[in-house]
C-alpha cells in the first residue's frame, strides 16, 4: 500500500503558517476533509481547517487535546461532507519528526472511535516537525496504520521521514 496526499502548494504554506507561528512555540494542529481514492490510495484534500486556542482542552509544547464539542463539530461536518479525515499537529522543533508515545495512546482511543462514526471511512494523521512530515494511515480494517508515504502538492513532493513506521516496527509504542 501506498498512500499518499493530495492538495494544493498554497494549502500546504497556508498549513505550515497555522502549525509553527511566530513567537509561539506550542503545538498547533487542525483537519483536512478528503475524499479518498480507493484505486489510487490518494487523500485529495477538500478543506483544511485550522484549529484555534479555543478548540483544545489542552494545548501545551508537547500535548494537544481536543475540546468533545470541536470534536463533535469535526465529526458532523466529515459526516456531511462525506468526507475522510486526516489529522495534522506539529512537534515545534522536532528535526526527525515521529509520532509520540502520546500521540499513539491518542490513536488507541481516537482512531477506532472517528472510523466507527464516519462509517469505516479511511483516516489519517500527519505530524510536522521542523522541515519534515511523518504520517500514518488507517484504510482497513486492519489495526494497525500503514505509513502515507508524502504530501503531493503538483508542484512538489514531500516525502514523510518513515520514522514513525521504523518506531511501530521496533516495538517502540507497545512500551505503553
Ligand atoms: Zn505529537
Amino acid at each position: 500500500m501506498d498512500v499518499s496526499i493530495h492538495m494544493s502548494a498554497a494549502m500546504h504554506a497556508d498549513i505550515l503558517l497555522h502549525l509553527f507561528p511566530k513567537g509561539d512555540r506550542r503545538e498547533q494542529g487542525g483537519f483536512l476533509f478528503c475524499s479518498y481514492d480507493d484505486e489510487t490510495q490518494i487523500f485529495n484534500v477538500r478543506e483544511w481547517l485550522p484549529l484555534t486556542s479555543s478548540d483544545y482542552a489542552s494545548q501545551e509544547r508537547d500535548y494537544l487535546e481536543l475540546c468533545d464539542t470541536t470534536r463533535a463539530s469535526l465529526i458532523k461536518k466529515a459526516h456531511d461532507m462525506d468526507a475522510a479525515l486526516v489529522e495534522i499537529h506539529c512537534h515545534p522543533g522536532q528535526q526527525k519528526v515521529a509520532f509520540s508515545l502520546a500521540d499513539w495512546m491518542g490513536f488507541k482511543d481516537f482512531v477506532p472511535h472517528i472510523r466507527w462514526r464516519l462509517k469505516g471511512r479511511p483516516y489519517a494523521a500527519l505530524v510536522y516537525g521542523y522541515q519534515c512530515i511523518d504520517g500514518f494511515a488507517w484504510i482497513d480494517q486492519q489495526k494497525l496504520p500503514i505509513n502515507v508515504t508524502g504530501i503531493n502538492t503538483g508542484q512538489a513532493f514531500h516525502s514523510t521521514t518513515g520514522n514513525s513506521m521504523n518506531a511501530l516496527s521496533r516495538g517502540f509504542y507497545e512500551k505503553i
